[in-house]
């Protein structure tokens, strides 16, 4: 009989396009359910706390095909080992960050992909760019040669009806392409980062490359 992961993730992915890339996001999710997903067909695997990452990256080494996300804030003194563990960040949310990510991946000789996290709408819960402070920051962004800057992630507020956050992704997806219209060195603006367990058909209607579930897949949170 197939695990209740792998009728969810089949239910789910019927929906998907098949090029958008479904990350099974395991906060508060334990190893063996982590291993229950992978037995399911899952690879890619977000996390938001560092020392949550690190403790399942460690009992998780026998897996080796696993891509690790991190999708939460990355504090300053955290940053060295977000650069140590993940394939991909997608909460790149500052100039100041991203100056760090870079250093650290240059001494460690490690080039994440990064998502750069914007802001569309006033959020105290969330980090990320304004669009204006984004436009400023991205000829250094450019600059970041160590770091593979792939695209954009946004996060729809709470309270947000499904006409406002179809509205929201839309914008992202409108100012990723503006962005990706300018002749940069190497930044791209391929991929969109957007849309959780509640909103995921609406931001994949408006383009989103990459989806971060949890609850959905795994149950809610305690
Ligand atoms: C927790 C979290 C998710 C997944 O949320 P669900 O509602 O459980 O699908 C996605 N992205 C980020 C940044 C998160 O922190």
């Amino acid at each position: 009989m197939s695990s209740t992961i792998a009728r969810r993730l089949d239910r789910i992915r019927s929906t998907l396009p098949p090029s958008v890339r479904l990350i099974a996001v395991t906060k508060q999710v334990s190893v063996p359910l982590m291993r229950e997903a992978y037995a399911a067909g899952i690879r890619d695997f977000g996390e938001n706390r560092i020392q949550e990452a690190d403790s399942k990256y460690e009992q998780l080494q026998d897996l080796p095909d696993i891509t690790w996300h991190g999708i939460g804030h990355v504090q300053s003194n955290k940053a060295k080992r977000a650069v140590e563990l993940f394939d991909w960040i997608h909460s790149c949310d500052s100039l100041k960050l991203a100056r760090r990510l870079n250093r650290l991946a240059g001494e460690l000789s490690r080039s994440p992909q990064v998502c750069l996290q914007v802001k569309l709408l006033p959020d105290p819960n969330k980090y990320g760019w304004s669009v204006e402070q984004l436009w400023q920051d991205l000829p250094e962004l450019d600059r970041c040669e160590h770091l593979q800057i792939k695209g954009l992630m946004a996060i729809a507020p709470l309270g947000l009806d499904e006409g406002e956050t179809a509205t929201l992704f839309a914008r992202a997806a409108q100012l990723a392409r503006d962005i990706g219209q300018q002749p940069w060195q190497r930044l791209q603006m391929t991929e969109l980062s957007m849309g959780m367990s509640g909103d995921y058909a609406l931001a994949v209607g408006q383009g989103a490359t990459m989806v971060r579930l949890g609850r959905i897949l795994f149950g809610e949170r305690s």
